[in-house]
Order: C-alpha cells, then sequence, then structure tokens
C-alpha cells in the first residue's frame, strides 16, 4: 500500500528527465463516480490524459476473472458523450463493447451513465440500501493508457454512507478528498470492488495482517463470533502457504459483504471479496449445534479467501495475461475450484470452528452431489472446466443428467490425493501440493500436465494416474479404500425425496420415490428438475409442472411424503398435474429410490489421527 502511494507520487508528478511528454505518458487516468440512487445509475467522468494518437480506443470487459461467462458490461451503459478542449466529439461503436473516439491529440473527457440494478457480486448494485459496484463494470478501459495509474473519485454519496474497497487511497498533491483511490494500472483496477452504504467493520487481525470483514445493513450478525472464528480461519490459511517461508499475497484484506433477505455468491479479488449472504447467516447459533448457515457463511469466506494465493496468484498459463474481450479456454479449473472448495470446510474444520461430525456430514453432501447421476459419467472434469463457459455457468434443469461439477467433483480429487499422501507418507498432505504448487509455478502459471505432475512430485507415479484418471475420465471413483485406510466408513445414504438435495444426517429411507426435485411454493408443489430413468421422467414430468393430485388425492408436499411411505416399488398411481396451462393425467409407476448419497462414518479414531 505505501509502495503503491509512493510510486503513484513520483511517476505522475515528476516529470523523468524533466521531459515533459514523458510526464504526460504516465498521468492518470480518472473517473468519478456519483450515484443517482432512484434510478439506479452510476453517472461517470472519465478523464484521459493527452496522448500521441488522433483517436482513442475505449473499452469495457466481457467478463471478470473468477466468474466464466461472457456478461458483456457494456449493455448496462445507457448514456455517452466524448467532449475535448473544442467541444463535442464524435465517437463510433465497432462492436458491443468498444468506443472509438476521433480527437486532436489533447486530453479528453467522456461522460457516461451505467444502469446498476444487477443483485449479485460480478456486476454493479445502486439503490437505497447500499451501492456497490466492480471496476470491470463502470470504468472503460482507454487502450492506449491500459498500463497508466488509474484513479477513481466517489462524489455526491450519501453522507451517512461509508465506502470500503481494498483499492488504496489516492495520495495525490491536488487532491485531498478522501474518496479518491488508486490502482497502478487497468488491470488492477478493475481487481478492487467498492461497497458503499450503512457498514459495519469488524476489524481483527491475522498474522499481524489487518483484516476487516464489512457488512451493510441491516443486519443481526453476532460480531464477536465472526471476528473469533474469522480470525482463526484466516490465520490457519497463512500458516498454511506461509510455512514455506512466502509472506501473505496481501498487504490487508476485506471481505466485503453485500447483506440481504436471501441470496449467496462470492468473487474472489487480489486482496478482497466480495460477497453476497442472507442475514440469518450471520447468526452462529448455540455452541452445541452451530447453525449450518452460518457454516456455510464461513465456508464461503473461506472459499473466496483461499483464492488469494490459488488462482489470484497461481493460475492457469492461459490466464497469464487475462484477455477480457472474449473466452479464455482451460482444461484446469478442476484443480483451482475443486482445490479451494475441498478447503473451504477443511479449512473452517483446522481452524476449530466445525465439529469433525459436522464436517464429514458436509464433506459427505458433497461427495454425493459430485458423483450421483448421469452427469459425472457422461462429462470429466477436464471437459468441465474447458466448457464452464457455456454449461456449468448457464446450467439448465437437465444439468445433473448432463454435466460434472468441477467444483464437487474437484473437491473429490482433493480428498482423494490428500488421503492417499497422508495414509501412503506420513507427514505429507495434499498443503505440500499447495505449497509446491505456489512455489513453482505462481509466477508464470499452469499447464494441466504441470498440475498432474505435482502429485508425481510430492506423491508417486500413482498417485499421478489416479488424478488423471479422476479428472480426464468419467469412470467412477472408489473412495472407500483410501478413507478405510484413515479409520472412515463410505456408506450409502438417500438423498432427501421431495428436494433431492444430500442431506446433512443419515434420512429414513423412504419406499418409493418420484427422482424430481420439488419444490413447495404458494403455487403449490412445482417440479424443479427430473432425474433421468425415473418415475418422474417415465410419467412426462417436467420442470415448471404443477403437481395437483396423487390418486386423487392433494398433492401438498406433506401428502407427497406420506405417498412415499405409503406406496411400494411396482405400485400404480394416477398424477395430476398442469403443464402451463393444460392439465395432465399421467400413469405413475412407482420405484424404489436409488441409493445413490453418501454418509461417512469413523471407524478408527486412532487412524483417522492422520486425517482429521
Ligand atoms: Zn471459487
Amino acid at each position: 500500500m505505501v509502495a503503491l502511494h509512493d510510486k503513484l507520487k513520483h511517476s505522475m508528478y515528476s516529470p523523468v528527465h524533466g521531459d515533459s511528454m514523458s510526464a504526460a505518458e504516465i498521468a492518470p487516468v480518472t473517473y468519478q463516480v456519483t450515484p443517482d440512487i432512484a434510478h439506479h445509475y452510476f453517472h461517470v467522468c472519465m478523464r484521459i490524459p493527452a496522448h500521441a494518437d488522433n483517436k482513442v480506443i475505449l473499452r469495457l470487459p466481457t467478463w471478470l476473472p473468477g466468474s466464466y461467462m461472457i456478461r458483456d458490461f457494456a449493455k448496462h451503459i445507457v448514456t455517452f458523450s466524448a467532449t475535448g478542449t473544442h467541444g463535442a466529439l464524435d465517437s463510433r461503436r465497432p462492436d458491443k463493447s468498444t468506443w472509438i473516439i476521433q480527437t486532436d491529440g489533447n486530453g479528453i473527457t467522456i461522460r457516461y451513465t451505467v444502469y446498476a440494478f444487477d443483485l449479485s457480486v460480478r456486476t454493479a448494485y445502486l439503490a437505497h440500501e447500499f451501492g456497490f459496484f466492480n471496476p470491470s463494470a463502470l470504468c472503460l478501459e482507454s487502450l492506449a493508457h491500459s498500463n497508466h495509474p488509474h484513479v477513481i473519485n466517489l462524489q455526491g454519496f450519501p453522507l451517512h454512507w461509508d465506502i470500503s474497497t481494498g483499492m488504496p487511497k489516492a495520495a495525490l498533491p491536488e487532491d485531498n478528498s478522501s474518496n479518491s483511490y488508486a490502482a497502478e494500472d487497468y488491470a488492477s483496477l478493475i481487481d478492487y470492488p467498492f461497497l458503499c452504504g450503512e457498514l459495519t467493520r469488524i476489524e481483527f487481525s491475522a498474522a499481524g495482517i489487518p483484516h476487516t470483514l464489512v457488512l451493510s445493513a441491516p443486519h443481526f450478525a453476532d460480531a464477536d463470533a465472526l471476528e473469533r472464528d474469522l480470525q482463526r480461519i484466516c490465520e490457519a490459511q497463512i500458516a498454511l502457504f506461509g510455512e514455506s517461508g512466502t509472506a501473505a499475497p496481501f498487504a490487508s484484506y476485506q471481505f466485503l459483504t453485500m447483506v440481504i433477505g436471501e441470496g449467496f455468491g462470492g468473487l474472489e479479488h487480489r486482496n478482497s471479496t466480495a460477497l453476497l449472504c442472507s442475514r440469518h447467516t450471520l447468526e452462529p447459533g448455540s455452541e452445541k449445534e452451530a447453525n449450518d448457515d452460518y457454516l456455510t457463511f464461513l465456508s464461503l469466506c473461506s472459499h473466496e479467501y483461499f483464492h488469494s494465493w490459488n488462482i489470484k496468484q497461481l493460475r492457469p498459463k492461459e490466464f497469464h495475461p487475462y484477455d477480457l474481450r472474449h473466452e479464455q479456454y482451460t482444461q484446469q479449473l478442476w484443480f483451482y475450484e475443486g482445490m479451494t472448495s475441498y478447503y473451504d470446510d477443511w479449512m473452517v474444520y483446522r481452524a476449530g470452528v466445525m465439529t469433525q461430525q459436522r464436517f464429514l456430514g458436509r464433506l459427505a453432501q458433497s461427495l454425493t452431489r459430485a458423483l450421483r447421476g448421469k452427469g459425472p459419467q457422461r462429462q470429466s472434469i477436464a471437459e468441465s472446466s474447458q466448457l464452464a463457459w457455456t454449461t456449468f455457468y448457464q446450467q439448465n434443469e437437465n444439468a445433473a443428467n448432463a454435466i460434472a461439477s468441477y467444483y464437487s467433483k474437484g473437491a473429490v480429487v482433493a480428498l482423494l490425493a490428500d488421503l492417499y499422501l497422508r495414509s501412503r507418507y506420513p507427514g505429507r498432505s495434499l498443503d505440500d501440493v499447495m505449497r509446491e504448487a505456489y512455489q513453482s509455478y505462481r509466477h508464470h502459471g499452469t499447464t494441466l500436465s504441470d498440475l498432474f505432475r505435482l502429485f508425481a512430485t510430492v506423491g508417486d507415479e500413482t498417485l499421478r494416474a489416479l488424478v488423471e484418471r479422476a479428472v480426464l475420465s468419467t469412470e467412477a471413483i472408489d473412495l472407500s479404500p483410501l478413507l478405510a485406510a484413515v479409520g472412515i466408513e463410505l456408506l450409502p445414504a438417500t438423498v432427501d425425496p421431495f428436494s433431492q438435495q444430500p442431506a446433512l444426517t443419515p434420512l429414513q429411507p423412504t419406499s418409493v420415490s418420484l427422482g424430481a426435485a420439488l419444490q413447495e411454493t404458494h403455487q403449490g408443489v412445482t417440479v424443479q428438475r427430473v432425474m433421468e430413468d425415473s418415475p418422474a421422467a417415465r410419467a412426462g414430468l417436467a420442470k415448471g409442472d404443477r403437481l395437483l393430485a396423487i390418486d386423487h388425492i392433494e398433492a401438498t408436499k406433506g401428502n407427497i411424503l406420506r405417498a412415499f411411505q405409503r406406496y411400494q416399488p411396482g405400485d400404480t398411481s394416477t398424477l395430476h398435474y398442469f403443464r402451463r396451462d393444460i392439465l395432465v393425467a399421467a400413469e405413475l409407476h412407482w420405484q424404489a429410490p436409488v441409493v445413490d448419497g453418501y454418509q461417512l462414518a469413523v471407524r478408527d479414531t486412532e487412524k483417522a489421527r492422520a486425517w482429521l
């Protein structure tokens, strides 16, 4: 932070060798951002310094790192004008994200308005509750000035609002405003999200580094519990990567959290993360029985924090550098999201914030999500990584039958490798793989074969082959022997027969199942998705169908659950449902539920010490 301030001071205001042209080359691009809360608009006034060319090319990214989908942020710009020293300048749009402006080489001013009403961590949101933006949604890039310093100044925000960002405050001699922030170049600029509003700051130090959990109002957070628990998690992660002598990749860190009624999401950045959470998840519950949603919030924080090393620093070679004009394909997301998904709960447990029983319950849920259904039999996680742009990030109702998750199955690969190393090589673990990867590849990036080689380097060729098969093929993964080696038994489990979600604790199996994920809303019970080869599929059910009756009895959630107990495999029922506005009567042939979930039980506490 201090280093950046120093750099900005010297680079911008000290003419290099007394040459005024050199000084002009390193003048900053500035953005003044003003809110129009009622209309959900950010007004931006961008000033571009003088330059040698007679045109300025401006562009907004089409996606942002960490979220692998084309989002075309420029589509939210609703007004645009450019002025130079002699008045208005002509501009044209050669494509969806680019503006070209004819200039005389002098500095120009661009004024534009961005519509901001996407309540997510990815774009921008402005309303009376709070404001949030990623500069990738708000700040046009002047291609001739990408390497110049970039300064954002926030003006006209409500007086009772605070501003939080990981971007360093600008130390500009001519600008005493406390709301100016500076980044060393455009790529840095767009890696610092901003959260504005009535903010609560929960501050703590982890390994001597200042951390802040920032929460938008209103909330009922237990600040003491959050401070204590997050501090432990952060310290555990800094210790994990710091063991080989590397410092944390940030001088301070902020968890920028939009607290809303219902929502969930996170996006990693270089010294902060943008989070979206449901209000009730910030209340920890009792000491004996932690609120699982609270643990999920901590796990989200843990996940995004782990990315500070594993994707923000260490990342696929394909992302050196990022090209935000179009998709960048990589087969490696199973490592960057999968390892991170394994470590998110694992670090919460290791930090002493989650009980062993809860950790194993949540891990079993994750195994179930990763391995059940037809999807993992049809798509490898190398392919799932490669096609993230159009499949994982654009899932439809048939996703469970069609695609694998590089998150959850990547976490299975992590578990497999961790258990293998711990049982074969006492003292070694997946931590060594992460440290080795970070040491060897964080400057230039990894290839897929680099990743596979890591498992041979830290383990052996057998482990490399196991990992390669799990990543490149759709063959079933048998975790039982590896779990048994650390005293854990892998047991079958049924999923929730109504929601089809894996349960945290074992459920009583029902005698039959529909094989469809159902949801109860004020409209009644609707179908969310249908598993292939299930009674629901054979009865013709599809997403959006509204169940009315089973054998002429109203299909409420309670009645459906009772039916799952009453009928036996082979029984037949008459099902009535609405497909949009058409009433359908179908014959339903009940089947026993498919048991494709997992639970984990400790059988040998002595052996389990190698892992838990
Ligand atoms: Zn992630």
